[in-house]
């Protein structure tokens, strides 16, 4: 009785997919796109045993970091996050990240030339805010501004960094950084529209780059914003996304792969859920699990959350 219990058990789990073990960990610091000003898109990045983290976007910091860390929060920012990716310089984006900078110590802020000449010219600027960077009238050098030229991959504490623009609105460039630890690579998405939408192949270009580590298991997870629920009108998306439009990028992803059932493996992350009247978030939840036919993991960080990808 005992064997059979132990065969069947040992059955059931070798039913079970076979998950790798976790390469990144990822500290959600804010998760929201505008409003809460308390929990906006922040995430913190490192390889699994590392004790240092990049910050992905830093809209939320402080507050998102006490959440996670408690009484380390401060030790935590001044100490052990090594440098800032920003998406673009939208205030849901920044805030953190321009609120702390007094207190903060050295360390670069990374992005594409237009996201951090807006970030000195527009908000490092004496008669918004002290200039902290290392450029400009006044600046005291404590953060210095690196530009990173698309597809250029440049190393950054340990990891490998790709970027590569996405279109968020007609004049807006943001930024998808794709970032290796080793082989295994994660996909941080800033604010995008939809190429259908915005009239640019953006979009079709990352996918393409990131097919073939979808086909060979590397890409742990994608992190890509779903601003509204559907149905809401495309003139009325701003450069961002839906339910419907994230699953008809996921299908070009798809439709670039060799082994197209690799979809099942895939986590993608939902960010930046804007805080609408109702509960979006549901709602979204809701649309993805009556639309995916992909059979994607989808998951909807919170503020606070650790996630093991
Ligand atoms: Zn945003
Ligand atoms: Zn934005």
């Amino acid at each position: 009785m005992k064997t059979r219990l132990l065969a069947l058990t040992l059955l059931s789990l070798l039913s079970l997919p076979v998950r790798a073990a976790p390469a990144f960990e990822v500290t959600v610091l804010g998760s929201h796109g505008g409003s809460t000003e308390n929990d906006l898109s922040a995430y913190l990045l490192r390889a699994v045993g590392q004790s240092d983290y990049l910050c992905l976007d830093a809209g939320s910091l402080l507050t998102g970091l006490k959440v996670a860390f408690g009484t380390r929060a401060a030790e935590v920012l001044h100490e052990h996050v090594k440098a800032y990716l920003i998406s673009h310089a939208h205030f849901d984006h920044i805030a953190g990240l321009v609120l702390n900078s007094p207190e903060d110590t050295p360390k670069p802020i990374v992005g594409f030339a237009s996201t951090l000449d807006t970030l000195r010219d527009c908000v490092f600027q004496p008669r918004v805010w002290a200039n902290f960077t290392n450029e400009g009238p006044g600046a005291t050098g404590k953060y210095s501004l690196q530009r990173v030229k698309p597809a250029v991959p440049f190393d950054l504490d340990g990891f490998r960094i790709e970027a590569y623009p996405l279109s968020h609105t007609k004049d807006l460039v943001s930024t998808a950084f794709l970032i290796f630890h080793g082989q295994d690579a994660l996909l941080y998405c800033g604010d995008t529209g939809a190429d259908a939408v915005e009239g640019k192949p953006l979009l079709a270009a990352v996918w393409k780059r990131v097919a073939p580590l979808v086909d060979s298991g590397h890409l742990r997870a994608i992190f890509l914003e779903c601003s509204y629920a559907d149905p809401r009108p495309d003139n009325l998306l701003f450069g961002h996304l839906t339910p419907k439009w994230v699953l008809t990028e996921l299908h070009v992803l798809q439709s670039k792969l060799k082994n197209p059932s690799r979809m099942h493996d895939l986590t993608v992350a939902i960010t930046h859920i804007k805080p609408l009247a109702g509960n979006p978030r549901a709602r979204i939840k809701d649309e993805f699990d009556r639309q995916n036919s992909l059979g994607v993991r989808f998951v909807y960080p919170q503020q606070g959350e650790k996630l093991d990808l």
